[in-house]
């Protein structure tokens, strides 16, 4: 801001209210205090540290490195830290992870990433799937009303070398009417308080279903199920209650037992990813937890921080 605009500004601030002039501290206060990520990193740990290798509580604090606090273990004799044994661990540049943080939290693409914090492209792309590898495996807990559907995404081998490549075999799913081989199922569970389990199938049959998203679901839920012969096949074998959806349909049943929260979650999801213009298949699970992550509404690089470190 110019000197002279400053000036000005200044002396505006008197005709605050008392609720701006709150605001305004604590936009201020806000800024000043933003942590650094080794601070974020230790936090982790502070209440309760526990070994990675055989987690035990029982530990002492061993020094500090770059800032960040170690333990050692009294039961195996391992020192460690808050991100020992996380996809996180052997990240470098831990001052520039708020800033990456962000650049997650605005679903910036891999060279705008790179632009923004100062990183070439491949360091980028690496540290991303780091940051994304535990949000892809910290799926929720479903219970109660829990509306499950499946939906695609056409296969790509996106940022992969092709040579050597096998012919792709043309399983069974070729066969399923509506789904050809280079589509790829992916199922989601999201029940009625928002918790979402997904899971990408490697083949569309309900034993893949009960694999992935099988121990993510209560014994005491109600399934809601569109016409899936797959995921029917699935709730019965895992004696899970289930409604199927478009059939038969009592009056006033529809109201309870539907999956328009499903359905608007996969509009959500497939709107978002057309952003990156096609996703390499065996990245998906990344994406999808990133997804996941954006649902949470977190409100600060610091909260994406804390959550992709979970
Ligand atoms: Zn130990």
């Amino acid at each position: 801001m110019r000197e002279q605009k400053f000036t000005e500004f200044l002396a505006q601030l008197k005709e605050l209210t008392e609720v701006q002039r709150t605001e305004l501290r604590e936009r201020l206060g806000k800024k000043q205090h933003k942590k650094s990520p080794a601070l974020i990193v230790n936090e982790k740990f502070a209440s309760k540290p526990v070994c990675p290798n055989c987690q035990s509580n029982s530990v002492h604090k061993w020094g500090v490195v770059s800032d960040i606090q170690r333990y050692r273990c009294k039961q195996c004799g391992r020192s460690f830290n808050a991100l020992s044994g996380t996809p996180m661990s052997r990240l470098r540049k831990k001052e520039l992870w708020l800033e990456y943080s962000k650049a997650l939290a605005d679903s910036m693409s891999l060279s705008k990433t790179a632009e923004r914090c100062g990183i070439d492209r491949t360091t980028a792309f690496r540290w991303r799937h780091r940051f994304l590898q535990t949000p892809s495996h910290n799926r929720a807990f479903c219970s109660g009303i829990t509306e499950v559907d499946e939906t695609y995404f056409r296969e790509s081998f996106k940022g992969k070398k092709l040579f050597h490549r096998e012919p792709r075999k043309r399983g069974k799913d070729a066969s399923v009417r509506g789904l050809s081989a280079e589509q790829i199922p992916v199922v989601v569970a999201r029940d009625r308080e928002g918790h979402t389990c997904d899971a990408v199938l490697r083949s569309r049959t309900a034993k893949e279903v009960g694999i992935h998203i099988g121990s993510q679901i209560s014994p005491a839920s109600v399934l809601c199920i569109e016409q899936s012969r797959i995921l029917i096949k699935f709730a019965k074998d895992n004696g899970l209650a289930f409604e199927t959806i478009g059939t038969k349909q009592r009056r006033g049943r529809e109201k309870v037992f539907h999956v328009q929260n499903v359905n608007a979650y996969h509009s959500r999801l497939k709107n978002w990813i057309a952003r990156f213009h096609g996703v390499a298949t065996e990245r998906l699970p990344s994406y999808l937890g990133w997804r996941r992550l954006h649902e949470l509404a977190l409100r600060s690089p610091e909260d994406w921080l804390r959550e992709v470190m979970k």
